[in-house]
C-alpha cells in the first residue's frame, strides 16, 4: 500500500541508513549473535553518520532533526535487517531524550555529545527482579546525604546492560511516597556499579541484556535528572513516545516476515505445486497483508500525531498492543507456513519468530496496554 507521509529527505535519510546497515550491520550479524552482543565500534560509525540522536541540537553535535519519521525509518530498516541488538531506537529514541528533556544544561553539555558520537552508549534501567509492570513496586532507593545520594538495589533484563557507559537508573527517595523516585546517571566505572552475566535468551541473540548491582554506588548531585521525586512522572511521560517505537518496528517485522514467507512458499513445492498455490496459503497471506496495512496507516498517523505533541498515551498503547500482537502471528504463520525449516534458525522466519515474542511483553506488556486504554475509556 502506498505510503504518504514520507518527503524526499526521509527517502534520502533511509538510503543512507540502508546503505550504513548493509555495510555496517549485516555483515557481522552472525558474528555478534554468537557473541551475543554488538561490537562496541558500530555505535561509533553510526554516530560519525549522523545516526544517533538525529533530533538533538546542533551545539551537542546532532541535526535537530525533530521529525519522528527519521526514528520511524531506523526502526524499521532494523527490523527489516532483523537486527534486534544493534539498539539505536532504545539509545536514541528511549533513553536521549530523558537527558535532553530532564537534563540541565551542564549535563546535556557533559553527556550529549559522547552520546551523539556513540562513544557513550546509553541504557535505562526501571526493571527489578520483582517489579517489572508495577514500577511502583520497585525497591532500589537513593537515599540523599546532603551534597551526593547513594545508591542501592539492583536491575534485571536491561538491555545494552554489558555495553551502557551511561545508564538512568530509576530509584526511590522517600519511602514515604511510593511514587517517588528519581532518575539518577550511573556511569562506568563507578565504585560500588557491579553488572552480571548476559542473560540467556529466547531470541535477540546479539543483544546484552543484563542485570546490574547497585551497592552503596556514591552519586554527585549533578547525575540526578531533574527533580528528585519527579522520576516516575518522566517515565510515565517517555513510555508514549517508546511504545511508538515499538509499533513502527513491529509493523516493519511483521512486513519482513510476510516477505520471507512469500518468497518461501513460491519456492517449496508440495504435491506437484507450489505451496503458495494452496488456498489455504493464500488466505492466510491474504489476511496477513491486509492485517498489516491497516497496522501501518494507523502507526504512520501515530507518527505524524506524535510529531505535533498530540499522540495520547492511550493511542501509543492502542499502537503498540495492535502491531506487536499482530507481529507475533504474522511471525507464527509464517513458520507454520515454512513447515519444519522454519523451526531451523538458519532461516529468517525462525529467528524472527524467536525474536517477536519479547514485543509484547517489554515496555509494558499487552495486559498493561489494555489496562491505559480502558482506563482512558472511564469505564
Ligand atoms: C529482553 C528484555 C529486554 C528488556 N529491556 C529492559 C530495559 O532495557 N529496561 C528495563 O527497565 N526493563 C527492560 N525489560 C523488562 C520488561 O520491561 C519487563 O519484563 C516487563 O515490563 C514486564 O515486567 P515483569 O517481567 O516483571 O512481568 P510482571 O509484571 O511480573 O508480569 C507477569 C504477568 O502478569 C501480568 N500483569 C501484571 N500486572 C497486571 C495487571 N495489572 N493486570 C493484568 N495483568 C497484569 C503481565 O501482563 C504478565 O503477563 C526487558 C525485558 C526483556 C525480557
Amino acid at each position: 500500500m502506498l505510503r504518504n507521509h514520507f518527503e524526499t529527505e526521509h527517502n534520502l535519510f533511509r538510503d543512507a541508513f540502508r546503505s550504513f546497515l548493509n555495510k555496517e550491520v549485516v555483515p557481522h550479524q552472525e558474528e555478534w549473535e554468537e557473541a551475543g552482543v554488538v561490537d562496541r565500534s558500530v555505535w561509533r560509525k553510526a554516530g560519525e553518520m549522523g545516526f544517533l540522536l538525529p533530533w538533538a541540537e546542533e551545539e551537542y553535535g546532532g541535526t535537530a532533526l525533530k521529525d519522528f519519521r527519521y526514528e520511524q525509518i531506523m526502526c524499521e530498516e532494523l527490523a527489516a535487517i532483523n537486527e534486534p541488538g544493534f539498539m539505536i531506537p532504545l539509545h536514541s529514541a528511549l533513553c536521549g531524550p530523558y537527558i535532553a528533556e530532564y537534563g540541565n544544561a551542564e549535563q546535556k553539555a557533559r553527556w550529549l555529545p559522547g552520546i551523539i558520537r556513540g562513544e557513550s552508549i546509553l541504557a535505562v534501567a526501571m526493571t527489578e527482579p520483582s517489579a517489572g509492570s508495577d514500577l511502583a513496586g520497585m525497591r532500589t532507593t537513593a537515599v540523599d546525604k546532603g551534597d551526593h545520594f547513594v545508591l542501592n538495589g539492583s536491575k534485571v533484563f536491561i538491555s545494552n546492560g554489558l555495553l551502557a557507559d551511561l545508564v538512568i537508573v530509576a530509584a526511590k527517595t522517600d519511602p514515604a511516597n511510593k511514587h517517588a523516585m528519581g532518575l539518577f546517571v550511573v556511569e562506568r566505572g563507578m565504585e560500588g556499579f557491579e553488572r552480571g552475566r548476559n542473560l540467556k535468551k529466547l531470541g535477540m541473540k546479539s543483544q546484552d541484556t543484563a542485570e546490574l548491582f547497585f551497592n552503596n554506588v556514591k552519586l554527585p548531585k549533578e547525575n540526578l535528572l531533574g527533580d528528585a521525586k519527579g522520576g516516575f512522572f518522566y517515565l510515565m511521560n517517555m513510555l508514549a513516545q517508546e511504545r511508538l517505537t515499538n509499533a513502527c518496528g513491529a509493523v516493519a517485522g511483521a512486513e519482513a516476515a510476510l516477505n520471507a514467507t512469500v518468497d518461501y512458499v513460491k519456492e517449496r513445492k508440495a504435491f506437484d505445486r507450489p505451496v503458495a498455490h494452496f488456498q489455504n496459503t493464500r488466505f492466510k497471506l491474504a489476511e496477513m497483508r491486509t492485517q498489516i496495512d491497516v497496522a501501518q496507516v494507523f502507526t504512520d498517523r501515530c507518527v505524524m500525531d506524535h510529531n505535533q505533541k498530540k499522540l495520547t498515551p492511550e493511542v501509543a498503547a492502542e499502537a503498540k498492543l495492535f502491531t506487536t500482537e499482530l507481529l507475533c502471528k504474522v511471525v507464527d504463520e509464517g513458520v507454520q507456513l515454512h513447515g519444519g525449516w522454519g523451526y531451523m534458525w538458519e532461516y529468517p522466519i525462525c529467528k524472527m519468530y524467536a525474536n517477536a515474542r519479547i514485543q509484547r511483553i517489554f515496555a509494558g506488556t499487552s495486559e498493561i496496554m489494555k489496562e491505559i486504554i480502558s482506563r482512558g475509556m472511564k469505564l
